[in-house]
């Protein structure tokens, strides 16, 4: 790549407005007369800062990219076929690992080990597309202590009492979980190759990843200075009391650095543990659960002890009890750096205490959640469901991400969501949420850039920043969401093409 190029067409930044053309050189985006080759592209192609997913598992994702995805299954036998085709292509004694399946997409009954017969007791495990829940094969089954049910757990059990092979929550993680073979280090390594790739090619110049600080030392730190990617870390190391290393600070490197640590207060809808100010209408003994440091009573400490180190706090927080748990924790987090992940239900009077604080929503967990929603929550609490507009208006720093690999790290598919209110069964839920096209780029490029301490300019195409650039087929601002959404035809790292679309 040249070290300095330009591209000839239209363009917006959210800081500077519209332009035409962009021209860099050594990496920063440059005034004045363009200078070096001009990148061909086809008319109507648009040019907007790099897009930003501000909350992934990049290593996971990396990792998942590697098993078997059952998402697009609609029936047992698509299931089943999948798995046998894998089954054909590994080694004997390697585990099959499969993620993605979703019952509800063949009317709901539950997958079991019988599904995995008759593959000469290979090891199954299969991920629902959530991770709260699996299917193991009779082979595991044989391995793991089924006799008792670990606190917050489910082990699912036939009409005689018999595990049928599905683990739920706790069941899942505690028991099957440590069974599965661990990804040694090159498998990690090559995972963060494959996911870099992987978004690149969906036009990602940059993430917040929530990692492990033992990732963090020896599959990351090797690469700070040649990752091609921009990458705010939030550690997700947790153990009370908490040690902030201060070796975490990257020196030289723009693209690696450590922007907080993460701690969970509650669990989620689907699964009738995120923790709700009223129980669920569909299961009035529960309010769902406080988890780890809130079920303690330490959140707060730990949200100050995360501040007094200059580094952002960021929550799990999907409840409404759980969000209002979460800006209590903030109070006194003046300069507004503390991160609520999801947000995915909340009471009016906390939408109102979020103004000037980072609120990072998934668009797609409302388009997967929505079908299910109305059930958990009652109909006379779905005004509290994902409320994009409300957050907005306001006054809340918006910021969106996927989390993947829960669903597709596809910053588009994640626009169209916000935009549109379009639900995974399709149907256009709460429409008066929904966003502009203008919002929705902004979550993705400047405020995620500012919320995850990208460096200076990044998440706007003004002169003197980073030259990260993503290049779509039309302006996302007139485009048509629902029916023909813009591509991505070009993603541009520090000004290096990383990835061109053919
Ligand atoms: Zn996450």
């Amino acid at each position: 790549m040249a070290a300095a190029a330009s591209i000839g067409v239209s363009a917006w930044c959210p800081a500077s407005g519209d332009h035409h053309g962009v021209h860099w050189s050594e990496g920063v985006i440059r005034a004045g007369a363009a200078k070096g080759p001009t990148i061909e592209l086809p008319p109507g192609a648009f040019a907007v800062p790099g897009l930003i997913d501000g909350h992934l598992h990049l290593i996971l994702g990396g990792l998942g990219l590697e098993m078997l995805d059952l998402a697009s299954c609609t029936s047992r036998a698509e299931v089943e076929r999948l798995v046998r085709d894998r089954h054909a292509t590994l080694d004997p004694g390697r585990w099959l690992i499969a993620q993605g399946w979703n019952e509800d997409r063949w009317g709901g009954e539950q997958p079991t080990a019988a599904w995995f017969d008759g593959l000469d007791g290979r090891h199954v495990v299969a991920w629902r597309m959530d991770h709260h829940a699996c299917v193991i094969s009779r082979s595991v089954m044989a391995q793991l202590d089924l006799s008792s049910t670990p606190a917050g757990g489910e082990i699912v059990r036939d009409g005689v009492g018999a595990p049928t092979g599905v683990l739920r929550e706790a069941a899942a993680w505690h028991i099957a979980k440590p069974a599965i073979p661990a990804p040694g280090l090159d498998a990690r390594r090559t995972a963060l190759d494959a996911a870099v790739r992987h978004l690149h090619a969906l036009g990602v110049t940059g993430v917040g990843s929530m990692e492990y600080g033992a990732d963090l030392d020896v599959v990351l730190a090797p690469r700070r200075h040649d990752l091609p990617l921009r990458m705010a870390v939030t550690l997700l190391d947790r153990d009370w009391p908490l040690d902030v290393t201060p070796g975490v600070i990257f020196e030289g490197t723009d693209r690696l650095w450590v922007v907080g640590y993460k701690s969970f207060i509650d669990g989620t809808l689907g699964s009738r543990t995120a923790r709700m100010h009223e129980p669920y209408a569909d299961e009035p003994s529960t309010h769902g659960l406080w988890t780890e440091l809130a079920a303690d009573g330490l959140l707060r400490t730990w949200a100050e002890h995360v501040l007094a180190n200059s580094l952002s706090p960021s929550m799990h927080a999907i409840g409404d009890a759980a969000l209002t748990a979460a800006l209590d924790a903030l109070e006194r987090d003046e300069r507004k750096v503390g991160r609520i992940e999801h947000a995915q239900t909340a009471r009016p009077e906390d939408i109102a205490r979020s103004a000037g604080r980072i609120i990072s929503m998934q668009p797609l967990h409302k388009a997967d959640d929505a079908p299910n929603a109305p059930s958990r929550l009652g109909a006379s609490r779905m005004d509290r469901f994902f409320r994009f507009r409300d957050f907005a208006n306001a006054g809340a720093r918006l910021v969106f991400g996927s989390d993947w690999p829960i669903v597709t790290c596809c910053p588009i598919a994640g626009m169209r969501a916000a935009i549109t209110g379009i639900d995974r069964a399709g149907a256009v839920v709460a429409p008066d949420q929904s966003l502009t096209p203008i919002e929705a780029v902004r979550a993705y490029t400047i405020e995620a850039a500012k919320a995850l301490r990208f460096p200076d300019g990044c998440g706007t195409l003004q002169t003197g920043a980073p030259a990260d650039i993503t290049v779509l087929d039309r302006d996302p601002r007139t485009a048509d969401w629902v029916h023909a959404p813009p591509r991505v035809l070009l993603t541009i790292i520090g000004g290096e093409i990383v990835h061109h679309a053919t």
